[in-house]
C-alpha cells in the first residue's frame, strides 16, 4: 500500500516537473530527438538568397516588353530547377518570415510585443545545425540566428545600422553590399588555409539578406522604377554569385542554391496583413539534390498567375514557408530544425522539389 502511494505520488512529480520542462526551458538545451530524412545528402553546401520584401508577381511577371526582369531566375526556371509560390503567413514581416524559413516554424505572435527584434524564447534553426553558416545582411535580421546557436560556427556581416546614410539615397547599395562583401570573403578565403578548409566542409550554409526591395518598396512603391530595377540587379549578381561558386568548387556539383523572400508587400508599399501581394513569395531552387524542370500540359491552380507569368508550362511547386526548413536540412543532411512543423504533409511537398526515385 505504502508502495503503491510512493509510486503514485513519484507519477505525480514527474508530470508536474515536465510542465516546466516543456514550458520554460529552451529547447536548444534540452533537445528533442533530433530528425533525419534517410536519404543521404545530395548537396555539401547551401546558398540562401533572400530578397527582403519581393512579391511573387514582380519577379516572374513579364514587363510590357514581354520580357523578363530577372533573365537569370526565369532561365533556371526553364532550364534547372523549381519554382512555386512560398506561402507566408500573418503577420507577414521580417521577422516571422525569416524565423518560418529558417527555424521551420510560425513565431508566436506575442513577439510582436518585443518589436520582433527579439528572441521571446530561443530555438533551434537550419544555421545552428549546420556545421558551419555564414551570413551577410541586414543587423535587424541576422543576429537573431546567431544569438541562439550554440557554440560559434555562426557568422555574421552586417553593415553598419547606425550610419542611417547607408543605402538612403540608393537602396540597392543594401543589395551590392553583400553581394561585394560575398566575393571579399572568397577571395580572401583562397588564401587563408583555415578558412579555406572550413568552407570546404560538408553541412555548411551560405546566407545571402539582401534589403534593397524592401526599403525601395517602402519608399517607393512596387510599381515604381527603383523596385523594377532593383530585381534586375539581385538577378544579374545572383547570376555572378552562382557562377562563383562553381568556379570557387570547381564545379564540384555539390551546391544547392534556394532563392525566396521573407514576404511580399502590397501596392502601396506595406506589408504586415494577409493580401496575396504580401503572402505570395516566390521560391525557385536549383543545384545539388533538385529536380530538373517538368514539362507539363495541364496544371490546376485556382489563381489566374500562370498564364499571366507565361510559365503554364512548367510544373509550379508551391510551398508553405516553414516547409523551407527542413527542405533545406534535407539538402545538406543536418537534423531539421528541433521546432519545426514536420508533418506528413510537408515532407511530400519537399519530396515533389528533391530529386530522388519515388
Ligand atoms: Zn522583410
Amino acid at each position: 500500500m505504502l508502495l503503491f502511494f510512493t509510486l503514485g505520488l513519484l507519477v505525480h512529480f514527474v508530470f508536474f516537473a515536465s510542465i516546466f520542462d516543456i514550458y520554460f526551458t529552451s529547447p536548444l538545451v534540452h533537445g528533442m530527438t533530433p530528425q533525419f530524412t534517410p536519404l543521404p545528402p545530395p548537396a555539401r553546401r547551401l546558398v540562401l538568397f533572400v530578397a527582403d520584401g519581393l512579391r511573387a508577381d514582380s519577379l516572374y511577371e513579364l514587363d510590357e516588353n514581354g520580357n523578363s526582369r530577372a533573365p537569370f531566375i526565369r532561365s533556371i526556371i526553364m532550364h534547372e530547377g523549381s519554382w512555386g509560390i512560398s506561402h507566408t503567413r500573418v503577420p507577414t514581416e521580417s521577422r516571422p518570415g525569416h524565423v518560418a524559413m529558417i527555424a521551420g516554424f510560425y513565431e508566436d505572435v506575442s513577439a510582436v510585443a518585443k518589436g520582433w527584434k527579439e528572441n521571446p524564447v530561443e530555438f533551434d534553426s537550419l544555421f545552428n545545425e549546420s556545421k558551419y553558416t555564414w551570413s551577410w545582411g541586414s543587423p535587424d535580421i541576422l543576429p537573431m540566428f546567431a544569438k541562439g546557436a550554440s557554440g560559434d560556427h555562426v557568422y555574421t556581416y552586417s553593415y553598419d545600422a547606425e550610419r542611417e546614410d547607408f543605402g538612403a539615397d540608393d537602396a540597392t547599395k543594401l543589395d551590392t553590399w553583400v553581394f561585394d562583401k560575398v566575393k571579399d570573403f572568397f577571395h580572401a578565403a583562397r588564401n587563408n588555409q583555415s578558412l579555406f578548409s572550413k568552407v570546404n566542409e560538408e553541412k555548411v550554409v551560405f546566407f545571402l539578406h539582401l534589403l534593397g526591395l524592401d526599403t525601395n518598396g517602402h519608399a517607393h512603391r512596387p510599381s515604381s522604377r527603383e523596385y523594377k530595377d532593383n530585381i534586375k540587379i539581385v538577378d544579374d549578381r545572383v547570376k555572378e554569385i552562382v557562377s562563383m561558386f562553381q568556379h570557387f568548387y570547381g564545379n564540384d556539383g555539390k551546391t544547392a542554391f534556394i532563392f525566396t523572400s521573407d514576404h511580399g508587400m502590397t501596392d502601396w508599399g506595406s506589408h504586415g496583413a494577409g493580401h496575396p501581394s504580401e503572402t505570395l513569395t516566390p521560391l525557385v531552387t536549383w543545384g545539388a539534390g533538385i529536380k530538373y524542370p517538368q514539362k507539363v500540359s495541364a496544371q490546376q491552380f485556382e489563381d489566374e498567375f500562370l498564364k499571366e507569368w507565361r510559365l503554364e508550362s512548367w510544373k509550379r511547386q508551391d510551398v508553405n514557408q516553414a516547409d523551407i526548413a527542413p527542405l533545406m536540412a534535407s539538402l545538406i543532411g543536418v537534423p531539421f530544425p528541433l521546432n519545426s512543423v514536420v508533418g506528413n504533409k510537408i515532407l511530400l511537398s519537399i519530396l515533389s522539389i528533391l530529386k530522388i526515385a519515388q
